[in-house]
C-alpha cells in the first residue's frame, strides 16, 4: 500500500493555494475569499478551455468546521474554444460553484476518507485547483457550438451555412452565378472571374 500522505508540499505563491492563517479555528468562523488570479494551464478540454493566465475571479467564503475548512462560492472567468460544427471561435463567460471540505491533518475526516473525496489541509494551506478544475470541466460542453442551432459547414464547399443564404445549394449552379454569389457575400474579389480586371 502506498502511504496516504503522498501530496507534495503546497507553494503559497501559487495563485490557487489559499493561506487560511487569518481564519479563526473556531467552528463557524467565516472569512471572505475574494481575489482574481491567473488561470492555470490546461483548465478545460481540448475544444474549449479557460485561456492560461486569463482572469479567474474567486468569490468564495471559507468557514471553519470541526474537521477542517469548508470553502464555497463562485468562480468566474471566460472560456474560449472552437465551434464543433463550423469551427468559428467561441468566447463566453462561465460561472461555476464550488463547495469543498479540506480536512485538517490527523482529523477523523482525514483518516476515514480518501484524498480524492475530501481535500486536505497542509498546515494552514489548501489547494483550490483540483476543485476549480473539476467544477470548470464539468460545466464544459463536450461538443461546444457557437450557438445551439449552428448549421455547421456546407459539405460541398466548406463555407459556414449560417453565413450563406437559406437556399445555398450546389445543384446545377452556373459558375458565373457562384462568383456573383461570393461577391454579394462580401468575400474578397479574387474569387471573381478575370473579366472584372
Ligand atoms: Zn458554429
Ligand atoms: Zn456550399
Amino acid at each position: 500500500m502506498m502511504p496516504k500522505h503522498t501530496q507534495n508540499h503546497l507553494d503559497p505563491r501559487q495563485p490557487l493555494v489559499v493561506d487560511t492563517t487569518k481564519l479563526p479555528r473556531q467552528p463557524g468562523a467565516t472569512r471572505a475569499l475574494k481575489r482574481v488570479v491567473p488561470a492555470p494551464p490546461d483548465l478545460g478540454l481540448e475544444l474549449i478551455s479557460v485561456p492560461t493566465g486569463s482572469d479567474l475571479e474567486l468569490d468564495l467564503s471559507m468557514t471553519s468546521v470541526s474537521e477542517g475548512v469548508y470553502i464555497s462560492g463562485g468562480v468566474r472567468g471566460s472560456l474560449s474554444g472552437e465551434c464543433g460544427r463550423c469551427l468559428n471561435e467561441i468566447s463566453e463567460p462561465f460561472d461555476v460553484h464550488i463547495a469543498e471540505l479540506y480536512a485538517y491533518a490527523a482529523s477523523t475526516t482525514e483518516e476515514t476518507t480518501d484524498e480524492d473525496e475530501v481535500g486536505r489541509m497542509q498546515g494552514d494551506l489548501l489547494d483550490l485547483e483540483p476543485a476549480v478544475r473539476d467544477a470548470v470541466v464539468l460545466t464544459l460542453p463536450t461538443n461546444p457550438v457557437c450557438r445551439p442551432d449552428c448549421q455547421g459547414l456546407c459539405v460541398d464547399c466548406g463555407a459556414r451555412l449560417d453565413d450563406l443564404p437559406a437556399d445555398h445549394s450546389h445543384e446545377d449552379v452556373d459558375p458565373r452565378w457562384a462568383a456573383l454569389h461570393k461577391l454579394s457575400n462580401g468575400e474578397p474579389p479574387e474569387a471573381a472571374s478575370p473579366h472584372d480586371k
